[in-house]
């Protein structure tokens, strides 16, 4: 059932996605994230290449590629240009939530605008005062016959000054958090709807961070994707498809990271002899390596589940914290590696620093992450090994000895320190840690 390998078309595809961004990504990275400014040409020729929406499905005049195919287009993107790749990934995310919804049809009405015209989408569930607290939304939808009026801003929309489309979360009553979350679907062109300045970055400035303001925006109930109380859940399925693609811009950017150290490690020389032979360079190195491997593996992992219609919420969650925590640590170490030219404009790390550090941010920070990790833990994962209180860690009689006359006594252990008493009936009281008998189980395994 397991699987490693790649076909013939996945590899081709990895080939013809390192070509693009060798040759029409890495060429304008640097001079458009001085510039703080999005290259719309490159996106429109990504779109052209097949790497925008590239999962929209045949029926809607998509290529119908998994998301395993997204990962590996995003990791050679995100290699050459982490902001670029976010930027002609983002219309992946703003479909997504139309995707997963029950409208079909503006599933194909706009679906297609998008697979054969090119047209951009965005996504917009944060706001100026709330971005992890989902259910805080207060951006206002209320209902008006055939209509919605929106009134609000988002904020940090990615692509929200070129997209033509934007997928909404809004609220019809902020006290009531998840069970008033709704979804639209908008065209950015409707009266009352303000995009403000770009936000200066300190990363990914290649890719547009804007504010929208919605002020009386009438949307009509045909563009609604999920009605109040769906809405919440519809922005948490799209983060389990989304996230690992977060994962792959934290391999591309580390690998580039790692990549661009083996060059310098072997013409840089310190004490007489190449960096690349010291150990200390050699470990971090390897580190480098092993951490890049692992985050590939967990992504293609979570894209392949999100492939095969599992319930991916855990591994997606993994996987961008994983994935994007140990990309800053990659990218940190090889900069440490290329000494004080690693701190320069002229050399790549110091961009890659930048546009790395924020992929610990969108999308469910990494604090966010953890929560939802540990909430699975506590309250959905499944063991393997019984409880504790049903271990008998001491045994009366060795287990393995054929002879030993069969345990005939109950095995009873003290919940409080762990004490295995064998009797008929538990002690009175605990010798160890003076707990009453009533502190003390019957162990019915071991
Ligand atoms: C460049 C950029 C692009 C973005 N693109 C988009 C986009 O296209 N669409 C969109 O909707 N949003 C986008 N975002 C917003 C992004 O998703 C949010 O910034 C992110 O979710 C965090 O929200 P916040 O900034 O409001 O931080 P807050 O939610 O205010 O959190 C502040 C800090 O508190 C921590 N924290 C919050 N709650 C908890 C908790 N319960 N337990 C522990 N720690 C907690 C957070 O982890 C964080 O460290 C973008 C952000 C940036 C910077």
């Amino acid at each position: 059932m397991l699987g490693f390998h790649l076909t013939s078309e996945q590899l081709s595809l990895q080939k013809t996605a390192r070509q693009f961004a060798l040759t029409r990504v890495l060429p304008v990275a640097w001079y458009y994230d001085e510039k703080d400014e999005t290259p719309l040409q490159v996106i429109r020729e990504a779109f052209e290449a097949g790497f925008v929406g590239a999962d929209i499905p045949e029926e809607y005049g998509g290529k119908g590629l998994g998301l395993v195919e997204s990962a590996l287009i995003t990791e050679e993107i995100a290699a050459t240009c982490p902001g670029l790749a976010t930027s002609i990934f983002d219309t992946s995310l703003g479909m997504e939530p139309l995707l997963l919804s029950a409208n079909n049809a503006a599933k194909k009405h706009y679906l297609r605008q998008i697979a054969e015209k090119g047209k951009l989408a965005a996504f917009a569930t944060s706001e100026p005062t709330m971005g992890s607290d989902v259910a805080g939304i207060r951006c206002q939808a209320s209902a008006d016959g055939q209509e919605y009026i929106l009134n609000g801003t988002k904020y940090w929309i990615t692509n929200g000054g070129i997209a033509d489309y934007l997928s909404v979360f809004a609220t019809v009553d902020p006290k009531s958090r998840h069970k008033g979350i709704c979804a639209f679907f908008l065209e950015m062109d409707w009266p009352g709807i303000t995009v403000g300045r770009t936000i200066p970055k300190m990363g990914q400035r290649c890719s547009n961070t804007v504010g929208i303001n919605f002020k009386n925006v009438r949307v009509p109930k045909a563009n609604i994707l999920a009605e109040p109380g769906d809405g919440f859940v519809l922005a948490m399925k799209t983060f389990a498809r989304t996230r690992p693609i977060i994962g792959s811009f934290g391999v591309g950017a580390a690998r580039a990271a790692l990549e661009y150290s083996l060059d310098y490690v072997k013409k840089r020389q310190a004490f007489g002899a190449p960096i690349a032979g010291f150990q200390a360079i050699q470990f971090k190195l390897a580190e480098m390596y092993q951490k890049i491997e692992t985050s590939r593996l967990l992504t293609w992992k979570a894209a392949w589940e999100s492939d095969q219609q599992l319930d991916n919420t855990v591994s997606a969650s993994i996987t961008k914290l994983y994935a994007t925590e140990t990309a800053l640590e990659v990218v940190n170490e090889a900069l440490q590696i290329f000494g004080g030219y690693g701190y320069t404009k002229m050399f790549p790390l110091e961009k890659l620093l930048r546009d790395v550090r924020l992929l610990r941010i969108y999308e469910g920070t990494s604090e966010i992450q953890r929560l939802i990790l540990s909430d699975y833990l506590l309250k959905k994962y499944q063991p393997g090994l019984p409880p504790l209180e049903d271990l008998a860690l001491h045994r009366q009689n060795d287990p393995l000895d054929p002879q030993a006359p069969p345990a005939t006594d109950t095995t009873w252990r003290c919940r409080i320190c762990g004490h295995v008493h064998y009797g008929e009936e538990p002690p009175e009281e605990c010798p160890y840690c003076f707990f009453a008998g009533s502190a003390f189980k019957e162990v019915t395994t071991g």
